[in-house]
């Protein structure tokens, strides 16, 4: 258990910017920082930091919370592992009870799988150094690779010792339980209550999430007598998917942000040993081909790979493949090849790390070029392999977003390939169209898909749902929502065409998030008659106003977010503020309201200036704002009023009620034009 005082202490040294920043490269707009959001994949950043309330939202996928609830979302920790971040991040001490034993059993598999990661790869490490073979096997392996013991230790490097069940036992007497070391893959039982150790005889190679977690292994043999593969990885398991995982991410990203690049290779030797040499922003797929997922990862920090080749022909062609990938994640993509039989590390201990980064600066080729060369070394002078290679640096090049660029690139093929720009233009323009036909049709699907689920176009409330299955072509239907999509109205302007009755209640809502505690000057007067000048809350007047009108929202969600800042204002309470609402349990009134508060509009301003329409801030139009808007709720009540003094009025059979009810509406018409005469709108 961690004291309140001390999660107090972390919740004030927290920076959620810097938080965040860490995992998401974020730029600063106005008042808030944004970012492509980690939790759904997108091209336009959607995602908010507001360092002002301490909050994040997304508007793409609904995310939002604060600092911990980001480091509990994004690493999958518990609320005591996110706060134990934190307090590390900003070097807080925290004073922990010791775990009781339920406490232990109570731990889910996940907690159970870092553990035992984690306990295995401290001790790999340690035999590295403190275990005879250790030292003699692994350490010198390593040493011999010309890695320093710096080196070593940033990547917690090890060593699984050449004996059956050394680190299982280990593990066990430790309190380890078969099933975990068995889910983990450090261990592999056989029938008969066999067991030994995976990595026996391995130098290991820890796998880390990008906050630092260890998530699984990758060993290599040393020994070379053996049949064995020259790595064995993890299995995938709870905690580690090989597909989303990169080999020396933590250790890398924050390289690969200051510098805006990332480096990519094929080896985990080759990500430690450019370390070493300085390059420290470098990445390997670890045991898989680039996926999409790795991709993703990589583009939280910068949209610029660099691809670097060993001279090996036959990977080279293999790898061309998966590059594609890259292209259609909107990355930029860059190639170096090492000499013939040179990998990396081969080269970086050849020559040392000046000179490795002076290979890597002078030759970076852009890849379409690199690819044109690699196809057409094999083409010499055969006229159909010409136009197959051809038709695959086409492809290539329409992937590429930026028709700038792709430009340049049919010009650079077009003199390589000895062909007319034209023909290149000509094949480039077909391509291009398939691909938006196919997009296209994506688009459509995924659309009706979510129309179907959510037929309030909100965008905030858009919730597609997952099971649904897709139609296999898109109707006409599609198209006129992919329509509707892409016309460029701001989504306020969308709300009050199509809702304006929410529009208001979330218009009060939203002067209450942000401006609540904000005071206003007021008019009173005293017990004498004399008027004298204080100021109240914003949300004292809106609450009094709704009450003492009798005023119900519509929409439920605002209803409730009302409600607390009621309670608070009656109750004289503090009013709850943006971690009030980031630390809700409930979902849906905790991401509506934090979208209301990080005000996504700042984004619609550039759609206002294309369009030379000036807007004055909320802010500057606060007073006015409050004013026009309670009245508004004010006229809104009073029409339910009179609404239900005209069904009363056409069902009275009784003359005197008739001509009271008469009488109440006259007031109330009345009324409501005293009321909407400040508002200048038209009283029908
Ligand atoms: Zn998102």
């Amino acid at each position: 258990m961690i004291s309140r005082e001390t999660i107090q202490r972390i919740m004030d040294a927290t920076q959620i910017e810097e938080v965040i920043g860490e995992f998401v490269s974020l730029k600063k707009r106005g008042a808030n920082h944004i970012g492509c959001c980690p939790f759904h994949n997108e091209k336009t950043p959607s995602f908010y930091v507001s360092p002002s309330k301490g909050i994040y939202k997304c508007f793409g996928c609904g995310k939002s919370g604060n600092a911990v609830g980001f480091i509990m979302d994004h690493e999958h920790y518990t609320y005591p592992e996110a706060l134990r971040y934190l307090a590390n991040k900003y070097n807080i001490e925290i004073e922990e009870e010791r775990q009781t034993e339920e406490q232990k059993e109570r731990q889910t598999e996940r907690d159970a799988l870092f553990h035992v990661s984690e306990f295995a790869q401290k001790y790999f490490a340690d035999l590295l150094y403190n275990n005879e073979l250790g030292r003699a096997v692994g350490l010198s392996y390593f040493h011999q690779r010309g890695l320093s013991d710096d080196i070593i230790r940033t990547f917690g490097l090890g060593y699984c010792l050449d004996e059956w069940r050394n680190f299982t036992d280990h593990a066990r007497s430790n309190g380890y339980s078969n099933e975990v070391l068995e889910k983990s893959g450090l261990t592999i039982f056989k029938e008969e209550g066999k067991y030994y150790d995976r990595f026996r005889g391995r130098v290991m190679f820890p796998i880390y999430s990008i906050s630092g977690r260890v998530l699984g292994f990758s060993g290599r043999v040393l020994s070379s007598e053996k049949q064995a593969a020259k790595y064995v990885n993890s299995p995938d398991s709870e905690i580690y998917d090989k597909s989303h995982t990169l080999y020396g991410i933590f250790q890398a990203r924050n390289a690969i942000s200051k510098e805006n690049k990332c480096y990519l290779v094929e080896g985990n030797v080759d990500v430690v040993s450019m370390h070493q040499s300085g390059v420290c922003n470098t990445v390997a797929s670890c045991g898989t081909s680039l996926t999409t997922e790795q991709i993703r990862l990589i583009k939280r920090f910068t949209p610029n790979v660099t691809v670097l080749y060993d001279g090996d022909k036959a990977g080279i062609k293999a790898a061309l493949r998966a590059v594609n990938l890259l292209f259609e994640e909107s990355m930029h993509v860059r190639v170096v090849l090492f000499p013939d039989g040179e990998d990396p590390d081969s080269y970086a201990q050849k020559y040392g790390s000046t000179q490795l980064q002076e290979y890597l600066s002078t030759h970076e080729e852009n890849f379409v070029a690199f690819k044109t060369r690699v196809l057409l070394e094999d083409v010499q002078t055969d006229p159909i392999r010409k136009s197959e290679v051809l038709k695959e640096i086409i492809n290539t090049i329409a992937l590429v977003p930026d028709p700038i660029e792709r430009q340049e690139y049919i010009i650079q093929t077009a003199s390589r390939l000895r062909m007319s720009e034209q023909v290149l233009l000509n094949e480039l323009g077909k391509t291009i169209n398939l691909n938006i036909i196919k997009s296209r049709k994506e688009e459509a699907r995924q659309q009706s898909q979510a129309a179907n689920s959510a037929p309030n176009p909100l965008p905030t409330t858009a919730n597609p749902q997952p099971g649904a299955p897709p139609p296999l072509e898109p109707d006409p239907s599609d198209y006129e929502l992919m329509r509707q999509s892409t016309s460029h109205r701001a989504p306020e302007q969308i709300l009050a065409e199509e809702h304006p009755a929410e529009y208001q209640e979330e218009h009060i809502i939203q002067l209450l998030l942000n401006y609540g505690s904000k005071e206003l000057p007021e008019e009173m007067v005293d017990e004498a008659g004399k008027t004298f000048t204080t100021s109240i809350p914003i949300a004292n007047i809106i609450v009094d106003e709704i009450i003492e009108n009798e005023i119900q929202f519509d929409n439920k969600l605002y209803q409730q977010i009302f409600d607390f800042y009621r309670q608070a204002v009656v109750e004289q309470q503090p009013l709850p503020d943006a971690n009030f609402f980031a630390t809700l349990s409930d979902t849906l009134i905790r991401n509506k309201a934090l979208m209301l508060m990080v005000n996504p509009y700042t984004i619609s301003d550039n759609w206002l200036m294309r369009k030379h329409i000036s807007v004055p801030s909320i802010e500057s139009r606060l007073y006015k704002d409050v004013e026009e808007s309670i009245l508004t709720l004010k006229q809104k009540a009073i029409d339910k009023k009179i609404e239900n003094l005209k069904y009363k009025l056409r069902n009275c059979k009784d003359d005197d009620e008739t001509d009271r009810l008469i009488a109440e509406h006259q007031h109330l018409v009345t009324l409501r034009q005293a009321v909407c005469k400040p508002l200048h709108r038209v009283i029908v």
